[in-house]
């Protein structure tokens, strides 16, 4: 692991800490796997990555940890040709406790640059849209399928969405969220592994294991399309309705 790999990775573990500290928690059983190395030709190692996996969490930082590890070990990731054009892989950002989780389709070119999700145009929307319901970016986690930029924003091709979803899958394990939002056609999609159309998967949950997933449109689709941001709204209520924020 490169020396900025490793401050990034402490630094996010140290914040946390802090933030459990002022929750009262106190002793944080930690295991450190070994770091991916860059160049690896073989998939990085990914912390919580199987079902089989043990999900014993014997403290609330314990998935908080790993999902950090996990960060720390795809950082230099190289399974597929994104990793050439980006300039930083986009991992995910907000609360890793957070009962609800967005995902969106693949990172633009203001996501690249600065490293998190959603801070473009659509993401300023999607901010919004947040606020609506009650609360704030840090509040969630926002993640995407894919990691890295795709070329002048083309949509993500199959071999790449393979080469990434062991590290969505291992972000969710670590994140167990109660309820995703699932943006747009590519999200909806690639989560519940159907070619319906996101009109017709939106408006309803559907169960992926344990949680419970609400397609909805994209908020790049709203901005051309602001007709739709009713039915996005009416998604949101029944988010609301099952975490009991309204
Ligand atoms: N669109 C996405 O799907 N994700 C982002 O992070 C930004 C725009």
């Amino acid at each position: 692991m490169s020396r900025t790999a490793l401050t990034e990775a402490v630094a996010a573990v140290q914040s946390y800490v802090r933030y459990l500290q002022h929750l009262g928690v106190t002793d944080l059983p930690v295991t450190f796997a070994p770091p991916a190395r860059a160049g690896d030709s073989t998939p990085p190692a990914l912390p919580c990555i199987t079902a089989a996996s043990p999900q014993v969490t014997s403290s609330p930082a314990e998935p908080v940890v790993r999902l950090a590890q996990l960060a720390a070990a795809v950082r230099d990731c190289r399974q597929c040709r994104l990793h050439a054009g980006r300039t930083q892989v986009v991992f995910g950002t907000g609360d890793p406790t957070a009962a609800l989780v967005f995902i969106g389709e693949a990172p633009g070119h203001d996501e690249d640059i600065q490293g998190e999700p959603f801070v473009g145009q659509a993401g300023q929307l999607l901010t919004r849209i947040i606020a609506a319901i009650g609360l704030t970016r840090e509040q969630v986690y926002l993640l995407n399928v894919i990691k890295c930029r795709p070329p002048h924003n083309r949509n993500p091709q199959p071999d790449e969405v393979a080469a990434c979803r062991p590290i969505l899958q291992a972000q969710l394990a670590c994140l167990q969220p109660r309820v995703i939002c699932a943006l747009g056609t590519f999200a909806a999609q690639t989560l519940l592994q159907t070619e319906e159309k996101i009109s017709r998967l939106r408006g309803r949950f559907h169960m992926l294991g344990a949680v419970q997933v609400m397609p909805t449109y994209h908020p790049a689709f709203l901005l051309r399309n602001p007709q739709y941001k009713r039915a996005v709204w009416e998604d949101m209520q029944r988010i609301q309705g099952v975490l009991g924020l309204r």
